[in-house]
């Protein structure tokens, strides 16, 4: 059996690794690279296997950085099986029909939505812990927490290989914690917060946000992922209306993705740890119906929140409520999570107050900037060390992670195990 390492090497955006066993090709996701100025190239760039030659595929999880290449392989000729949940087949749908419509080349469309129609006639959903047969080998899909479906893959046979996909934290609100690593000979492993270490509590700095929104009587918009981040904001904000009824304010979220996603989220609620209390929440959200409400919405004042997407202010409909509310000091944003370099909510965390808005028009935002470090779906050091303990892995792979990041893991990793560990580049091949 081979393995050949190719996306996510040296970033942590286009994780796809080729799998070779019995005379077969496999892969271990298929997404595109983002945010980068080669991501183009990338994603247009020939894999170094025919993609009619690719036999089956499996999908960690749906995030398009895992799965969002599917259709563009598709285009080339693979008609193969893609096995993931079911969860994350019903992601898949909503991320893919999404990056259709705005995946677009200088010449060529990557893919379109016809593609993505075909692709979605191969996802072959099987359930967590079912073994099933993966290129002749035995193999099972573990939960991995971080997202809804969220998996990490085991593959059974000379040798015990585990892929961890991207791996959650243990106190996710919604996301149960990941299923340590099993007993194996290699894992190959993210490392995204690989060198840090997560600091504050996702609850106190909503409280925080909320209480300066309704004392102050202040427009709180917040910027959110449509997926995961959106589903887990809306809950919590909810529980703090319960629990601090003299905090409850009406509570709009404005993104069509985000609609979509809280529907999958509400068909697996008996996967989350709050099903319930998740159910009632996303049923009492509401989305901001643009037609009717949003000509009476924009002359208001605060208290109010809207919640919208992108989540690092770089896309998305929270634009317009940005413009709508710049140069209004009473209003306040709030930017849960990390805000990735050069981007939007990057400049506004750092004390900035012009940035631009998807379709070039400057936005100078006279209003307050509140951020928060705590929220992650990601495991950060500690939680990485302590999947991956109990493995007693021989060997130790380290992809989707900065190079800092990937080093800084190394070093603890070595601290804490026997394991050799490696950091691989785009095209290495390892011989199992
Ligand atoms: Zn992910």
């Amino acid at each position: 059996m081979k393995i050949k390492f190719w996306g996510a090497t040296e970033e942590v955006t286009g994780s796809m690794t080729f799998v070779e066993s019995h005379g077969e090709i496999g892969m271990v996701d298929c997404g595109l690279s983002q945010g980068k100025s080669d991501s183009d190239e990338k994603n247009f760039a020939s894999l170094p296997y025919s993609p009619k030659s690719i036999k089956e595929v499996v999908i960690t999880h749906a995030h398009l950085d895992h799965s969002g290449y599917l259709p563009r392989l598709v285009k080339k000729g693979f008609h193969g099986s893609i096995i993931c949940t079911q969860t994350t087949a019903d992601l898949i749908k909503i991320i893919l029909d999404d990056s259709a419509s705005i995946n677009r080349g200088d010449d060529e469309a990557l893919y379109d939505a016809e593609d993505v129609k075909a692709t979605l006639k191969l996802l072959r959903p099987e359930k967590w812990n079912n073994e099933f047969i993966f290129l002749g080998m035995k193999a099972k899909l573990i939960p991995a927490g971080h997202i809804l479906g969220a998996s990490s893959l085991l593959i059974e046979a000379e040798k015990r290989i585990v892929f961890s996909g991207d791996l959650g934290r243990a106190d996710d609100y919604l996301i149960p914690e990941p299923v340590s690593c099993p007993p194996s000979d290699i894992v190959i492993m993210e490392s995204t917060y690989g060198g840090k270490i997560r600091a504050g509590n996702m609850y106190d700095d909503i409280l925080l946000f909320l209480r300066r929104v309704v004392k102050e009587k202040k427009v709180g918009i917040i910027a959110s992922f449509a997926m995961a981040r959106g589903q887990m904001l809306i809950t919590l904000i909810e529980q703090a209306f319960l629990a601090h009824p003299e905090l409850k304010l009406p509570l709009y979220f404005d993104s069509p993705m985000m609609k979509k996603v809280n529907e999958v989220y509400k068909k697996h609620n008996v996967i989350t740890k709050h099903p319930v209390e998740m159910l009632e929440s996303l049923k009492n959200a509401e989305a901001l119906d643009f037609a009717g409400q949003w000509d009476t919405l924009k002359k208001k004042s605060g208290p109010l929140l809207i919640i919208s997407s992108s989540g690092m202010v770089s896309g998305g409909r929270i634009f317009r409520h940005l413009h709508n509310w710049e140069h209004d000091p009473n209003a306040i944003i709030f930017l849960p999570g990390y805000q990735g370099e050069n981007t939007p909510g990057r400049i506004l965390k750092d004390g900035g107050h012009t940035i631009t808005d998807s379709e070039g028009k400057s936005i100078t935002w006279a209003g307050e900037v509140q951020s928060s470090e705590a929220f992650s779906s990601h495991a950060d050091q500690n939680e990485l060390l302590n999947w991956v303990k109990e493995a007693h892995a021989k060997n130790i792979v380290l992809i989707h992670g900065e190079q800092k990041a990937k080093e800084s893991l190394k070093k603890k990793l070595a601290e804490i195990c026997e394991s050799s560990i490696h950091i691989p580049t785009r095209g290495l091949v390892i011989d199992i």
